[in-house]
């Protein structure tokens, strides 16, 4: 087999060792085997990975360097624009629709040598916690097939979970890239906001989404994001600064750093979930690293703010699916009824919640008693972290208040179901980075996730923390005679 990491992999690949023709065959080869139960993919493009990798493998043959990226099989959340190619965020209003560009990241990942597998399933525009609001069915947990694989990047989580691809690429508005790492045992990061370019990312909430990898490991996540990060001058909320240097920090330990613990956080999780938020403390204390107490009093408000802010820019960010100029429409006798035909059929439910949600709380004498006060909110939680960040140079926090859980679970209760978010939301209304890394086993034996949250820009602490936390676990599974 090869490498199974995107360093290992596009280092044997570039020296010619592993050719990216027999790497696309063996990841197809487990696609074929158990995609079927999985279901990760909305579309795998198995001729034009065909393609790209023989023509990576021809380059390196006449002694050309294809990028830090050669041969490493990418799935992209099939929210991201692909030339030509159908992006439907999982939904059938889009039906049909071929993007006319590429996404940013997406030219960057082709411009250091990966290789695209296909595009994969999503909660129907990034709204849920399960990938079961997708219009073309669930996604299933490679852990544990009754379960979830989190959400809304579900398919992205999978498919690297199940060795589908190296790495993916996924969006968080919410929590949807750390949610999803921590129910399917790999690692998942939400840059700071600006850090990496939204240009041809499916818009949900432009203030909040923000694209960024699933790995196998930290290492893998940090190169990634070498290779997507930094200016774009197509996305006006870009950081006009180059992408941040990241694999240079994982290899100076923790010693000295303060991590933060959040006295108040809120209630919530299972308690062998934060069995392993305890166990990471005292992982990184034992490397020197000091834990210190702090307070971030509207952390607790997050989710209600989100709960505004989010659909109030949905609603109008989804106004542009009428019928004329994206994908499905249903005729209808006048142009009016033809838009809301063409709405009533394409949208789900979830989708038409927050479309409603967010209209009312837009709405001429509803304003400033929701909107105007979730914006408020906002501007509490930025305060409260930058005082706690006073204190501590990252805080630690669970991703997810569970592990994996059984489809259905949450399915007939809205609020069950954004509960999941509550300790990843808080990071994306103040536009911090956050990522979630795997950090041993829960309830079923299932993967948990421990989420390292940092100040803006404040990727290499918190990658440091990361690696600390990943270099931990090793040990303890090598000492625990390799049990996952
Ligand atoms: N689960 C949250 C929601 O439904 C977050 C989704 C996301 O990050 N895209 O809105």
């Amino acid at each position: 087999m090869s490498p199974r990491t995107a360093v290992e992999l596009a280092a044997a690949v570039r020296s010619g060792s592993v050719r990216a023709g027999d790497v696309v065959e063996e990841y197809l080869a487990r696609i074929d085997a158990r995609e079927g139960d999985v279901h990760a993919f909305n579309l795998v493009t198995a001729d034009a990975a065909r393609e790209r990798a023989a023509s990576i493998d021809r380059r390196v043959a006449s002694g050309d360097d294809p990028g830090p990226l050669a041969g490493v099989v990418v799935a992209l959340k099939d929210n991201l624009c692909t030339r030509g190619i159908p992006t439907t965020c999982s939904s059938r209003i889009l039906e049909g629709w071929r993007p006319p560009y590429d996404a940013t990241v997406v030219e960057r990942l082709a411009a250091a040598g990966a290789v695209v597998l296909g595009k994969t399933n999503l909660d129907e525009f990034a709204m849920g916690s399960s990938t079961e609001n997708s219009a073309f069915g669930p996604t299933r947990n490679p852990h544990d097939l009754s379960r979830v694989p989190g959400g809304s990047s579900g398919g992205s989580a999978a498919a690297v979970a199940a060795d589908f691809a190296t790495v993916s690429l996924g969006s968080d508005t919410g929590g949807s890239i750390r949610q999803p790492a921590a129910l399917c045992g790999v690692v998942g990061v939400k840059p700071t906001y600006g850090a990496v370019s939204r240009y041809g990312l499916v818009a949900f909430a432009s203030s909040l989404d923000q694209i960024g990898p699933f790995t196998h490991t930290v290492e893998d996540s940090a190169l990634l994001l070498e290779v997507i990060g930094g200016h774009d001058e197509r996305d006006s909320t870009s950081i006009p600064k180059p992408a941040l240097s990241l694999r240079s920090e994982l290899g100076r330990g923790v010693e000295g750093l303060r991590i933060g613990r959040i006295a108040d956080l809120p209630a919530g999780a299972d308690p062998d979930v934060l069995a392993r938020l305890d166990a990471a403390f005292d992982a990184l204390a034992a490397r020197g690293a000091t834990i210190v107490d702090v307070t971030v009093p509207a952390f607790t408000y997050g989710l209600t703010a989100y709960y505004l802010v989010a659909p109030a820019e949905a609603s109008s960010n989804l106004a542009r699916y009428d019928g004329v100029r994206f994908g499905l429409r249903v005729d209808a006798a006048d142009t009016n009824s033809m838009y809301s035909a063409t709405r009533a059929a394409g949208f789900g439910d979830e989708v038409k919640r927050r479309i409603m949600i967010g209209t009312y709380a837009l709405s001429a004498g509803y304003y400033d008693a929701y909107y105007g006060k979730a914006l408020k909110i906002r501007r509490l939680i930025a305060n409260d972290f930058e005082s706690a960040y006073r204190d501590a140079d990252v805080l630690l926090t669970p991703a997810s208040p569970t592990v994996a859980f059984p489809f259905g679970a949450k399915g007939d209760n809205p609020l069950a179901m954004y509960l999941c978010d509550i300790y990843t939301i808080p990071t994306n209304l103040v536009g911090h980075p956050a990522m979630s890394v795997p950090f041993g086993t829960g309830e079923h034996g299932l993967p948990v996730g421990v989420q390292v949250l940092a100040p803006t820009l404040g990727e290499p602490v918190m990658f440091r923390v990361a690696a600390a936390l990943e270099a931990a676990q090793r040990e303890s599974q090598a000492r625990s005679g390799g049990a996952a």
